[in-house]
């Protein structure tokens, strides 16, 4: 799903667009000439492998997503606000967006209810 920055206004527009069995939704919108802030949720399930035993899990998403869009450039953010993201062809491709929100959920460590069980042991 690709949004002209030329069309994001300061009032937002909706986005939602689906991966797998995720879904993000919500709005991006205008915050300078330059710089875009998208707001909303990402759930679904995501199909991931165990950390000990790579068994297939499925893990329950449901997340507040804040992403900062940057046309070209993304000026230094706010320590709280680290995630950004940077599209330099005129728009943002919120495929991209959600692949890697969930790039960036699957680099945690997740264990099959097994695995969680032992390690408490
Ligand atoms: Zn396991």
């Amino acid at each position: 799903m690709r949004v002209e920055f030329r069309k994001i206004t300061e009032a937002g527009l909706p986005i939602n667009i689906e991966q797998d069995e995720l879904l993000l939704s919500g709005n991006v919108f205008k915050k300078s000439s330059k710089l875009f802030l998208f707001e909303g949720k990402l759930e679904g399930f995501l199909r991931h492998n165990c950390d000990i035993c790579l068994s297939e899990i499925k893990i329950n998403i449901d997340e507040d997503v804040k992403i900062w869009i940057g046309d070209e450039e993304l000026p230094k953010l706010d320590e709280e606000l680290p995630n950004g993201i940077e599209f330099f062809k005129g728009y943002a491709d919120f495929k991209e967006v959600i692949i890697s929100e969930i790039e960036a959920i699957k680099s945690d460590y997740f264990y099959c209810e097994k695995c969680q069980n032992n390690k408490g042991e």
